[in-house]
């Protein structure tokens, strides 16, 4: 080894110690005379002195360097001199004077500065993530990531699941996003496609008597880039034969639960046991399926107080069957007409027409809507709300999707103007009884909203035939601070059952068989009842590391464009290699 101890480890009790150290220069402070390098390694920094009297070669050696040279260290641990030690770093106390010093690689200037975690361009940071990798917040990140992925292995193989491998290189999954294809050379004109989740897999090991799997498993899907979002991703996926929905639910909060404190104590759960809640119930009152719970502001529904109404925004949307929802914006009666302005320019972006307003200030009732609603109305609007003086409420009157959707986004925008979440607090909750089945109005046929695996409640098997729409599965998602976090369900293990959502879907019988063909044969085989979900692990991690998107937990993650801008990938092919896979390029028309 380089080193006997790391640039982390020395403390007084070493005093007298020779001992031998490696890393990088993290600084090099020159005092004319003595040379102070803090040497760096993953574990910390020591202070280490060359003395030009006490060992002149290393001296020399010292002067040579600069930051993020490779050096080895020999010397002798010794107190640092009174008043000067550093508590901020865990090997304040002491400092290594050098006896040997040898430069192991030199580096040119770096593009970037590593001890300081200076505001550098994403894409630098990503063409050096090598070097962005060595600053110490994405050292942290790279860490709690380990710990959070060697905890759920622990934890779960102590709960009697194994972790099994599934192929990269498979078929179309039905997950619904557009599939990574990888030519074959071997059989011309065909394709696999890399797994967008190992659902289909997960469900044959169910088949093959695994009962308890789990797996830390890439996935691969093509769409379109957003924050928090890659084309490649990582999900411990598990799943469990012989369980209902509660137990599923029950085993991934009871890991989550253990694993918090162990890996980010400084995070705390809002609520345990975790809040449930239906997907109507998640929509109507905070207008998504995937709600920030850690702070209020959820929106009602007044249309029923505004019956009445004649301002004609109100009574456009309610005599079309549609609705007037609202959310109270605490303490923003103030508003200027030009904060109101921004919120609304915020809505129409959201899709709204426009926002209605009302603000409770002392000298009386005023907003755009306040000549249309009567006393007896805010009234009742603030009895219904709990709004009071010095409150905004904020009005969509319109299709009650749209007044959802819109009213769902403007809380988060309150959330961050008016900081009302806690960035420590953590608000687990599972969204249950989703949709099976969503109108995809454009293509005219029905989608499955979780996949087609999903289990249908058997209450519901006879609205197949009369409304589909209507029929609500055992699917569920995990949802934490606004974002989703998983999602699973109880899946169909009968033959007939399976066959008839596909037919539902409009999948035609050739496809049927032919992409579907081995899961159905394969549950009529003895297949358990089964069930499972899918943690994402990235953006776990985002949110334990308090980052703002994936990337920043990845180690080499694409950049927005779905680029390695370090390496270069994608790049085209050589044409022997295209001729091998059987493929020509055709140009792009501009
Ligand atoms: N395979 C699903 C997904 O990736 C999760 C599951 O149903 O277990 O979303």
């Amino acid at each position: 080894m380089y080193k006997t101890h790391t640039c982390g480890e020395l403390r007084a009790s070493h005093i007298g110690q020779t001992v031998t150290l490696a890393g990088w220069v993290n600084t090099r402070r020159d005092h004319g005379g003595l040379i102070f390098l803090d040497l760096r390694d993953r574990w910390g920094i020591t202070q280490v002195v060359a003395n030009p009297e006490i060992a002149p070669a290393a001296h020399e050696a010292a002067a040579k360097t600069r930051n993020e040279f490779v050096l080895r260290a020999e010397g002798v641990v010794r107190p640092r001199l009174p008043g000067k030690e550093n508590p901020k770093l865990a090997t304040g106390e002491i400092e290594l004077e050098v006896r040997a010093l040898e430069i192991l690689n030199p580096a040119k200037t770096l593009p970037f500065l590593i001890h300081e975690d200076e505001v550098t361009d994403e894409q630098v940071r990503l063409k050096y993530r090598y070097l962005d990798l060595r600053r110490e917040r994405m050292q942290r990140n790279l860490m709690l990531r380990h710990k959070v992925v060697k905890f759920m292995r622990d934890y779960l193989d102590a709960q009697g699941f194994i972790e099994v491998e599934t192929p990269i290189l498979f078929k179309t999954p039905p997950e619904g996003a557009r599939d990574y294809l990888v030519p074959s050379r071997v059989h011309p004109g065909c394709f696999y496609a890399l797994p967008q989740s190992p659902q289909q897999l997960k469900q044959l090991l169910m088949v093959a008597g695994v009962e308890r799997y789990f797996q830390i498993a890439r996935c691969f899907r093509d769409e379109d880039q957003r924050g928090d979002r890659q084309p490649e991703f990582t999900q411990l996926d598990l799943e469990m034969a012989y369980v209902h929905r509660d137990d599923v639910l029950a085993t991934v909060e009871r890991l989550y639960t253990a694993m918090l404190p162990v890996v980010a104590p400084r995070k705390r759960l809002l609520s345990s046991p975790w809040p449930r809640l239906t997907y109507r119930e998640a929509v109507a009152r905070y207008g998504t399926d995937k709600p920030d719970l850690r702070f209020g502001i959820e929106l009602y529904d007044v249309g029923d107080i505004l019956t009445k109404s004649e301002f004609k925004v109100f009574r456009g949307a309610l005599d079309s069957g549609g609705a007037v929802k609202c959310i109270v914006a605490p303490g923003c009666a103030g508003y200027t007409r030009k904060e109101v302005d921004d919120l609304t320019t915020f809505a129409k972006e959201q899709g709204a027409k426009g926002l209605a307003t009302l603000a409770l200030t002392a000298e009386g009732v005023k907003g755009t809507a306040q000549k249309f609603v009567s006393s007896e109305e805010v009234a009742a609007l603030s009895e219904r709300t709990g709004a009071k003086e010095g409150d905004l409420f904020l009005f969509v009157a319109d299709a009650l999707a749209i007044a959802n959707k819109v009213l769902g986004a403007l809380r988060p925008w309150f959330r961050d103007k008016l900081d009302l979440a806690d960035q420590d607090v953590l608000a687990f909750a599972w969204v249950v009884d989703f949709p099976m089945f969503a109108w995809d109005a454009d293509n005219k046929r029905w989608d499955a909203e979780h996949h087609p695996f999903t289990m249908p409640k058997l209450e519901d098997l006879d609205k197949f035939e009369t409304d589909p729409g209507a029929i609500l599965s055992d699917a569920y998602d995990m949802v934490c601070n606004g974002y989703e976090m998983a999602s699973g369900s109880i899946r169909i293990h009968r033959r007939d059952i399976q066959h008839k959502i596909f037919e539902l879907l409009g999948v035609s019988e050739h496809d049927i068989q032919h992409k579907f063909g081995h899961m159905l044969e394969a549950f009529e085989y003895g297949a358990p009842p089964h069930g499972g979900m899918a943690p994402g692990i990235d953006r776990l991690v985002m949110l334990l590391a308090d980052e703002p998107n994936i990337r920043e937990v990845i180690a080499f993650p694409k950049n927005q464009q779905a680029m390695d801008v370090m390496a270069g990938a994608p790049s085209p092919a050589e044409p022997k290699q295209l001729a091998e896979l059987h493929i020509r390029v055709v140009e792009e028309k501009q």
